[in-house]
Order: structure tokens, then C-alpha cells, then sequence
């Protein structure tokens, strides 16, 4: 009976917000709380589509954290195990669950996200309203994913390079603030890489770039920015303050990626044990879906 009673106790006391998290990023409209509502809810129906039944972008300060699980079974044994449609519990397969938290994408609530990309844990009650009893449980970061509207980077005007410069803006501060996370690393509490998937969205629009051409822009444009960032840096004399690290860093801190290179490649990210993929899929309409993006996921919670 012993055993039965600690198992209940144990059962019972573990706190889910202690749960690994997975933050949602990107600029606003490029499909975050779509995704996250189609991960809670599993496919969306034709009705639902209608912009009515998706979930509204929120513009309060608030994110909204949703508890998701996918399936500890390997790939091979069922395809349909690793999907978000899969009702793990019916099916008896292992589980490992996370939290799923999603964040503002309108520049100017973007600080409070990256903020809490600093750290190795993060509060999901602090950038979500997870639960009032989350306040005191941190949860371990384990993976980004980046969204990106696929279909406006697309289009040849003002408009979408205004987009691709603003989207390459938020990425940019994402990336230089986990490389700034990794520099931080000392001895044994070091903090866990933590791996970025670029989820070009939107692919369901004839007008969308592939995942491999929205890989290349962004990378040609955070190159872009990585030098005009870097040339302010030596104009004035001071490190470049994006909301983590700031003075007193050592040289080439404040440079993204491989110190020196002229073009920038997703890859040099490696040096600082930061993994970037960009996958394509899209929530809504047909297309290539969210599976990859699930797997993915699976994969590194
Ligand atoms: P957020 O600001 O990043 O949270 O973006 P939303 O989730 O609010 O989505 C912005 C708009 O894009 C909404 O009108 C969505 O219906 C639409 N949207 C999201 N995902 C897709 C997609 O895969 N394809 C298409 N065509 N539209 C999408």
C-alpha cells in the first residue's frame, strides 16, 4: 500500500507549470496564436477558419499559455502518434507534456519576451496567465520557434522588404540574445542551448516563399543588420544594449555569429550551441500543415 500511496502523493504534487516550455515568437500577424489554437485544439474544421473561430491576436500585455503533449514513441512505430491531432490519451501512448507560451509580437512588448530568453528558466505565470499558482514555479526553456508570414516577404514592393527588415529586426534580437545567454555560461550551471525553429508560415498562399528562399532572405538580411549594428557599435564606442548582456562585453560580443564573416549563415550559430532550422507549414488552408514543426517540437522537449 506504501508504494500506492507514494505514487499518489507524487502523482498528485507535481506541479504541471514545473513542465519544460516552448516560447512562441515572431512579429505580429505572422500566425503565432493561430498556431498555438490549432496545437490546443487539434485540425481546424472549414467553419472554423472563419476568422471568428481562430483565436484573435491579443494586444494586452498578456500571452496565453496553453499545455500540450506530444508522443514519447518513436516515429516509426505509428506515424500518427507524432501528430498534434493524436488523442495521446485514447491511444495509450507515453507522453511527455510542455507548456506552450505564446508572446506579443508589436515591438514594443517584444522586451519582456527576450527578457526572459536571458535565463535558463522562465516564469510562465510572468509572461502568461498560466495559473495563479504558477507564480512561484519556473519552467525549464527548452525550444523557440519563430514565426514568419511566409506570404509577405514574398511580395516585390515596399511593403514586404519593410517586412522582411522588421521581421530580421525581432530575429536578430532573439538570436544575439541567446548568444549573449550562451557567453554567460560558466562552470556547471550553465544553461542549456536552446533551439530555434523558424516556422515560415503561410505556405498555403500561392504567393508565400518556400521555406528555403524565406531561410535565404532572412539570412541576407540579418547579415545586413549584423553590419550596420556593428559599425553604430564602433561609431560610438559602446557595446549595443538589446536587453540582455549590454556594457563590459568583451570584443566581438555584440557581433552575431561567426566574428568576421562578411555574409551571415543560420549555421555560424552553432559556435554558440544555438541550432536554428527553418521548416515551412501553415495553420490554415492546405498546405504542408504543422506536422513538421509537431515533430520538432517532439523532438527537443
Ligand atoms: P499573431 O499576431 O502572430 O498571433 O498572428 P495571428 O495568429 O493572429 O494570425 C494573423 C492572421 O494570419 C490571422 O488572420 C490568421 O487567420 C492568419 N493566418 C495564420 N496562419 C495562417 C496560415 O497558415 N495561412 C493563412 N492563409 N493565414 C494564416
Amino acid at each position: 500500500i506504501i508504494p500506492i500511496i507514494l505514487h499518489f502523493i507524487f502523482s498528485a504534487t507535481t506541479p504541471y507549470t514545473t513542465l519544460p516550455s516552448v516560447l512562441l515568437l515572431g512579429p505580429s500577424g505572422a500566425g503565432k496564436t493561430a498556431l498555438l489554437t490549432l496545437f490546443e485544439r487539434g485540425p481546424l474544421s472549414q467553419q472554423d477558419q472563419s476568422t471568428a473561430a481562430v483565436a484573435q491576436t491579443h494586444t494586452s500585455q498578456v500571452p496565453s499559455t496553453v499545455e500540450l503533449a506530444v508522443s514519447t514513441d518513436t516515429p516509426s512505430s505509428s506515424n500518427n502518434n507524432n501528430s498534434y491531432r493524436t488523442d495521446l490519451d485514447a491511444t495509450g501512448a507515453t507522453a511527455k507534456k510542455f507548456l506552450l507560451i505564446d508572446t506579443p509580437g508589436h515591438p514594443k512588448l517584444r522586451g519582456h519576451a527576450l527578457s526572459h530568453l536571458a535565463s535558463s528558466t522562465i516564469t510562465p505565470s510572468s509572461v502568461a496567465s498560466a495559473s495563479p499558482s504558477a507564480e512561484t514555479h519556473k519552467s525549464k526553456l527548452k525550444a523557440l520557434i519563430f514565426t514568419v508570414d511566409a506570404a509577405s516577404l514574398a511580395a516585390d514592393d515596399d511593403n514586404s522588404s519593410s517586412t522582411l527588415s522588421t521581421t530580421a529586426e525581432y530575429l536578430y534580437d532573439v538570436l544575439i540574445t541567446l548568444q549573449k545567454r550562451f557567453h554567460k555560461r560558466s562552470g556547471s550551471r550553465a544553461p542549456a542551448s536552446v533551439p530555434v525553429l523558424v516556422a515560415a508560415n503561410k505556405l498555403d498562399l500561392f504567393t508565400a516563399l518556400p521555406a528555403a528562399l524565406v531561410k535565404s532572405r532572412l539570412e541576407a538580411e540579418l547579415g545586413r543588420i549584423r553590419q550596420t549594428r556593428s559599425k553604430g557599435l564602433l561609431d560610438s564606442g559602446v557595446g549595443v544594449d538589446v536587453g540582455a548582456g549590454g556594457a563590459g562585453e568583451e570584443e566581438g560580443e555584440g557581433w552575431l555569429g561567426g566574428y568576421g564573416n562578411d555574409k551571415f549563415s543560420f549555421k555560424e550559430m552553432m559556435e554558440f550551441d544555438i541550432e536554428v532550422e527553418v521548416l515551412g507549414g501553415n495553420v490554415i488552408g492546405e498546405g504542408p500543415g504543422a506536422d513538421r514543426w509537431w515533430k520538432w517540437i517532439g523532438e527537443r522537449v
